[in-house]
Parts: structure tokens; C-alpha cells; sequence
């Protein structure tokens, strides 16, 4: 007879439960609390739809960690997911009901569609959000308007805003921006590796004397620093970020405030502009 380690017995009992969807949804209410993030990690290794949806509607950790568990992008995971945030929604609405509203969502590196924006934009359990990261989903080709009515319902309680990657241009930002410059309770924002110019950028944190709270905040250079051949000019890069930390001081001060450029095709390393300013490897 083999000695299982607990561990190891733990994942072949919670395999075993996935085989039977019908039985592992029956028996959640007896799942013990802190293995409920284990069989939430294996039902979506397993795309097992109903078991996710029921487990998302029942959750009752502050934090919902999908981007981190897409691996391999999948939409109908995606979709069982919302689906689940929906129904707590549902649940929500009665009385001496106690689950609690999600703090934290994070969805990373994962290609999002039009129709997934819309319905995450949708999700009334997701209205009192403090921290959305959404770093690497790229919204380039992306009609962001639902993004722009989710922020307009949670400038009361976001913290943290993580769109760090998402590709998005100055026409989004601008479509954005009339929430976002409402967000009051922003202490960290994270917009690198996006590609906005200067006029947008300085737009931006001319309205930003309600970020009184913040306390981190990153923002992409200017595509102005870029030559022809989309290389630093590291002249123009100073001169700039300086000119729009001006811009910022003016209205209030920054406590942590950078610019970065995007990553060097020779070297990988990004220039940062902040307190210290820093140059990729090609510069040093
Ligand atoms: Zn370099």
C-alpha cells in the first residue's frame, strides 16, 4: 500500500468530487472554508462551467483571483464566471442576506472581447469594487464606453486601478476620462505601456486635483519621445515627462509619480522617468 502525502490525498479527493459535478455541486455548502480556493483552482483547470458559476455565486473571499488562474485564455470559463457573479447579484437582493460584494477583481494577459467588456461592465455585485487590474488585456481595437459606465459606478469606492499594458489610445483615454477624473478614492494607478500623447496625457492630470488620496501613480511616456524608428530620444523624453510633472505639480503634489517609456527592443529594459530618473541598458 503507497503512502499518499496530504497533500496529494487532498488533490485526489477533490478530483474524485469534479467527477461528479451533480455531487460536488450538492455537497459545497460542506466544503471546509479553506478549501474552497483549492477546488475553485481545480474546477477551472477542468472548465467545469456549473461548478465555477456555483462557486463565484457563493464566494466569500474579498478577492476573486481569475486572471491569475487563465492560463490558456477561455471564454466559456470567462463567461461561467460572470454568469456566477450575476447570480449573486440575485441573492443580493434578499433580505438577511450576508455575501458580501466583490473588493477585488484581477484579470490578466487575457484577450477580452467586445461582448465580455460589455458584460463585466454590466455586473451590479462588481459596483463597489476597490481594486480592478486588468494589466496586459489589451483594449486597442475596443469600443471602452462600458469601461467608462462601470468606473462611473464605483468612483465612490475604487483604490486601485491597474490598466498597465492595455494598449489603449488617446481616443479611450478620452472616452474615459470624464469617470476616471472622479474616481476620489484612487491611492495607486498604473497606465504603462499604453500609447497616449502628450496634449491627452497632460488633459489627464490637469483634472486629476480630486486624486488627493494617491499615493502611487504610473503613467506611459508620451509617444512624442519616440523617434521614426519608434527608439527613445532620450532629450525629448526628459523634457517632456519633466514638463508634464510640472503640469501635475501645479495642481497638486505627487507623492510617487513616474513615467516609463515602453520596453527597448534591444534590451527589454523600459527608460523611467520619476525621482530617479532611470535609461534602459543601451543608455548606461
Ligand atoms: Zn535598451
Amino acid at each position: 500500500m503507497s503512502v499518499q502525502t496530504p497533500s496529494t490525498l487532498q488533490k485526489l479527493a477533490l478530483q474524485a468530487l469534479l467527477r461528479d459535478e451533480a455531487l460536488a455541486m450538492s455537497s459545497l455548502v460542506e466544503v471546509p472554508f479553506l478549501l474552497f480556493p483549492a477546488l475553485f483552482k481545480e474546477a477551472f483547470a477542468g472548465r467545469v462551467k456549473k461548478l465555477i458559476k456555483a462557486m463565484v455565486a457563493t464566494w466569500t473571499f474579498p478577492c476573486l483571483p481569475v486572471g491569475a488562474l487563465m492560463k490558456s485564455p477561455n471564454l466559456e470559463t470567462l463567461q461561467a464566471v460572470l454568469d456566477g457573479i450575476d447570480m449573486r447579484l440575485t441573492r443580493e437582493s434578499h433580505p438577511r442576506c450576508l455575501m458580501i460584494p466583490l473588493e477585488s477583481l484581477s484579470i490578466t494577459h487575457y484577450q477580452i472581447s467586445q461582448s465580455d467588456l460589455d458584460s463585466f461592465s454590466c455586473c451590479q455585485s462588481l459596483f463597489q469594487l476597490k481594486h480592478l487590474e486588468m494589466k496586459g488585456v489589451v483594449l486597442q481595437v475596443l469600443d471602452v464606453r462600458p469601461l467608462r459606465g462601470f468606473l462611473e459606478k464605483v468612483v465612490k469606492t475604487l483604490e486601485t486601478l491597474n490598466l498597465q499594458g492595455c494598449r489603449m489610445k488617446d481616443s479611450q483615454l478620452n472616452v474615459l476620462l470624464p469617470s476616471l477624473i472622479q474616481c476620489s478614492q484612487l491611492t495607486k494607478i498604473n497606465f504603462y505601456s499604453n500609447d497616449f500623447f502628450m496634449p491627452i496625457l497632460k488633459n489627464l492630470l490637469q483634472h486629476t486635483a480630486i486624486w488627493s488620496k494617491m499615493n502611487v501613480e504610473q503613467y506611459p511616456a508620451p509617444l512624442e519621445c519616440y523617434d521614426e524608428c519608434a527608439q527613445v530620444s532620450v532629450e525629448r523624453f526628459a523634457q517632456l515627462c519633466q514638463d508634464l510633472m510640472d503640469t501635475l505639480r501645479a495642481i497638486r503634489q505627487p507623492k510617487s509619480l513616474s513615467f516609463a517609456t515602453r520596453e527597448c527592443h534591444k534590451c527589454g529594459e523600459c527608460c523611467v522617468y520619476g525621482k530617479r530618473a532611470r535609461l534602459c541598458f543601451c543608455w548606461r
